[in-house]
């Protein structure tokens, strides 16, 4: 606390008195940590953020700045977020995480993991130490981030194979055409269905074909890059897209899962195979329902010359 010995008194309805120790004794004891940060960046002051289920000891930040204790990328976005604070002169809220790791000189009892923060940044009215600072209140948000993360995973992806599903798609897929008009790089679409899938139900059953499937995510994931995305697009059929390939690179990939699968050990010795239509996005001309269209008429000429092959869409 400021180094002052004298004592004030508060007299609430004459019932309530407090010391400046009372008074730094309840700060101390807020369950969130509470720091006064210069603009510079200077721990001058922490409060409280007792509770070690959530939060590190602190205290030992005092006098040192964050320069000291955390990496460059990080100190510069802390430093950063006062300027703005200060500048705007208005509360500012904003999140950000930080490990043990990040930060030098904390002890080592409290949480080992990665804590998501809520940090509410609100500008002093007058200077710390002849400098302009800021009250930074952190509050642990790593259930509610955890959560969050949980509910994102649920509503973007397919639970029986884990990939992506149709809702993740079409929001990364308005962010990925600002990016190829911008740079002009190809994309494509394969659209594949598993020929007479229907039959491997009837004569295995229901479970044994969702293990299927479950394999056959898997081949294709071994067959794509990692900028490739795989969706599972309906119960049997799925969309794969691909940046920065064009008409033959789709090509290739489509003969290459074609093959992996019809050459794959799935269980049982369950013979698969599949049809491919595929079709580069002309990002200027077409919006995504028309090149997925051509991706699925493509398709249908696929399943239309005899199955287990690949054909482009051609215009
Ligand atoms: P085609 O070669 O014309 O594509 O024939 P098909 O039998 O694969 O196509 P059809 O559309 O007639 O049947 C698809 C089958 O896929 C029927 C459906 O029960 C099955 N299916 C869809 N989703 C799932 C799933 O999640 N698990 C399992 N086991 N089967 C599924
Ligand atoms: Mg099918
Ligand atoms: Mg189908």
């Amino acid at each position: 606390m400021y180094k002052m010995d004298f004592i004030i008194l508060v007299n609430i309805g004459g019932v309530l008195m407090l010391t400046l120790k009372n008074m730094s004794e309840i700060l101390n004891s807020l369950p969130d940590p509470t720091f006064i940060l210069t603009k510079a960046g200077r721990y001058v002051e922490i409060f409280g953020g007792k509770d070690l289920r959530y939060y590190h000891d602190a205290s030992k930040l005092v006098g040192l700045s964050v320069t000291d204790v955390l990496n460059t990328e990080k100190s510069d976005w802390f430093l950063g977020k006062i300027k703005e604070a200060l500048k705007t002169n208005k509360l500012l809220i904003t999140e950000y995480n930080l490990s043990r790791k990040d930060v030098k000189g904390l002890d080592d009892d409290g949480p080992s993991n990665i804590i998501y923060f809520e940090g509410r940044i609100q500008p002093l009215n007058f200077s710390v130490e002849g400098e302009p600072a800021v009250l930074w209140q952190a509050t642990n948000i790593t259930q509610r981030y955890q959560l969050e993360e949980k509910l994102r995973t649920i509503s973007e992806t397919d639970p029986l194979t884990g990939i992506w599903n149709r809702r993740y798609f079409y929001q990364m897929i308005e962010k990925q055409k600002g990016v190829a008009n911008r740079s002009l790089l190809p994309m494509s679409l394969l659209m594949l269905d598993i020929d007479h899938f229907k039959v491997i139900n009837d004569q295995w059953g229901h479970k044994i074909g969702d293990l299927v499937l479950s394999e056959v995510v898997k081949v294709m994931l071994d067959c794509i890059r990692e900028s490739d995305l795989i969706i599972r697009w309906g119960g049997e059929e799925f969309l794969i897209f691909m940046v920065k390939s064009g008409l033959a690179a789709a090509a290739c990939v489509a003969e290459k899962l074609r093959l992996r699968i019809e050459s794959y050990s799935f269980i049982n010795d369950i013979k698969v195979r599949v049809s491919i239509g595929y079709v580069q996005w002309d990002t200027v001309n077409k919006n995504i329902e028309e090149t997925i269209a051509n991706a699925d008429t493509a398709l249908y000429l696929a399943k239309s010359e005899g199955r287990n092959c690949i054909k482009a869409y051609s215009g």
